[in-house]
């Protein structure tokens, strides 16, 4: 028996979101599959485990991450001001928002900042 795609009266927003669910937990499944294959460990495949986050959240699986990036970010940026790029002096960019990653604009270098602190060599 096949479920009837365009039924001729108005689906429900019930029917819409029971078939957003299904095609989700398809979605699921596939890329769970992939990650079992340890796909999502090979080179590229950072979008699976992403994708499988995403799709897992959206179904209600993963409680959504309350990560408080301000503090990250703030620290990031005066980091950033005391510390020009290593390789041309250029002012370094945070890459995004909560990430302990710097870029250059200028040379177009990507440096990972660490958290601990540093003490400077004497
Ligand atoms: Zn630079």
């Amino acid at each position: 028996m096949n479920p009837d795609l365009f039924p001729d009266s108005l689906a429900s927003a019930d029917a819409l979101e029971q078939a957003r669910i299904k095609s989700l937990q398809h979605q699921l499944i596939r890329l769970g599959d992939m990650l079992g294959d340890g796909l999502g460990d090979e080179p590229g495949g950072a979008w699976i485990k992403r994708e499988y986050r995403a799709v897992a959240q959206a179904l209600g699986h993963v409680p959504p991450r309350k990560r408080d990036v301000s503090r990250t970010n703030a620290r990031v940026a005066e980091a950033l001001q005391r510390m020009p790029c290593p390789g041309c002096g250029g002012m370094l960019q945070q890459t995004r928002s909560g990430a302990l990653r710097a870029k250059c604009p200028r040379c177009a270098k990507t440096y990972q900042l660490t958290t601990q602190r540093k003490e400077p060599h004497r």
